[in-house]
């Protein structure tokens, strides 16, 4: 018997179906589940190896991280630890880089990082982001994920929104080209500031993207719409342009910057 027979053969369980697909076919598929199409969360240096150029990214920003600055308690040890588990530190990657030869200001969530939610951090570095993009006249891409703002960081993580937003307002003025993706889940502050605020919106098919959770909402209301808060609803509703499965989403986002050069 080989080695490689003597190995299990590693699988992964759908979140959605409950199908039991092998990790290595999971993985070639981009995490989408082959029995009903499910898009699986990706960490940040997955999408940003999905969508650009090989070699071409230049991070900035590396440097910026959240403090506990209302004394919120468990909030040190749960940034340690996801600073730990991700890599990162903070909840974004953001820099330049080429997407089809086209520099690109580009910046992307990770939701592993307290929940997906949006500090302080994420702010500056949206707002910065925008700001790179404006100086340099590029494009920019910005993909969100997110678990609302974070409660740990209170006003602080809410004043974020109008912060991207004027940086948004301010690079729309100039005429430049932003396109936002929207990933599973993004929820709250993001959703009500610079994800809703891109010139072409583009979704993952089967996102949920909403404002307040379903939970939330369900506690208002009796019965909510089955495709409530998903993509292919808010694309009937106007408020996305487009879904666009992961697999096509770089030649999606290379044809745009062509169109927009
Ligand atoms: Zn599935």
């Amino acid at each position: 018997m080989t080695k490689e027979m003597d190995e299990p053969i590693k699988t992964v369980v759908c979140r959605n179906c409950n199908a039991a697909i092998d990790e290595e076919t999971f993985v070639t598929h981009l995490k989408v589940c082959d029995s009903c199409g499910h898009h699986h969360y990706l960490t940040a240096h997955e999408r940003l190896e999905l969508l650009i150029d090989a070699g071409s990214f230049e991070e900035h920003d590396a440097d910026l991280y959240s403090i506990d600055s209302l004394e919120f308690p468990e909030y040190p040890q749960k940034l340690a630890r996801d600073i730990a588990k991700t890599g990162l530190r903070s909840e974004m990657l953001s820099g330049i880089a080429n997407i089809g030869g086209h520099p690109t200001a580009i910046a992307i969530g990770d939701v592993r990082f307290i929940g997906g939610t949006c500090g302080s951090v994420i702010g500056e570095k949206v707002t910065r982001c925008i700001e790179r993009a404006l100086e340099n006249r590029v494009p920019l891409v910005l993909v969100s994920v997110s678990g609302g703002m974070r409660m740990q960081e209170g006003t602080l993580a809410l004043m974020q929104m109008a912060k991207t937003a004027a940086a948004c307002a301010a690079y729309a003025k100039e005429g430049v080209f932003y396109i936002s993706v929207v990933t599973d889940p993004t929820f709250g502050g993001a959703t009500a500031s610079y994800t809703s605020l891109g010139d072409v919106i583009i979704a993952e098919p089967g996102a949920r993207i909403g404002f307040a959770g379903p939970l939330a909402v369900a506690s208002l209301r009796e019965e909510l719409p089955e495709d409530f808060q998903k993509a292919e609803s808010l694309l009937a509703h106007g408020f996305i342009d487009a879904i666009v499965h992961r697999a096509e989403m770089r030649r999606m986002l290379m044809e745009l910057l062509e169109f927009a050069r």
